[in-house]
């Protein structure tokens, strides 16, 4: 499974999980903002179908859960 490129070293070895992203070659870790989500890793938004949701707000169309 490749991973996202790593700011650090450049190799596809970083991976995110939640807010939290590591890299596995050179240790780099950085915290993913709710809105760097670009899609699959929130919740479903049932107003714009995109899995956008993060703490309860859509970063896509601004739907607001509770
Ligand atoms: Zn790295
Ligand atoms: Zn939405």
């Amino acid at each position: 499974m490749a991973g996202k490129k790593c700011p650090k070293c450049n190799q596809f070895t970083f991976f995110v999980n939640g807010r939290n992203g590591e890299c596995k070659k050179c240790g780099y870790k950085m915290q993913i903002p709710a809105n760097e989500g670009k899609g699959g890793k929130g919740k479903k938004c049932l107003n714009c179908g995109k899995y956008t949701v993060f703490d309860n707000v859509c970063s896509n169309c601004g739907a607001r859960y509770k």
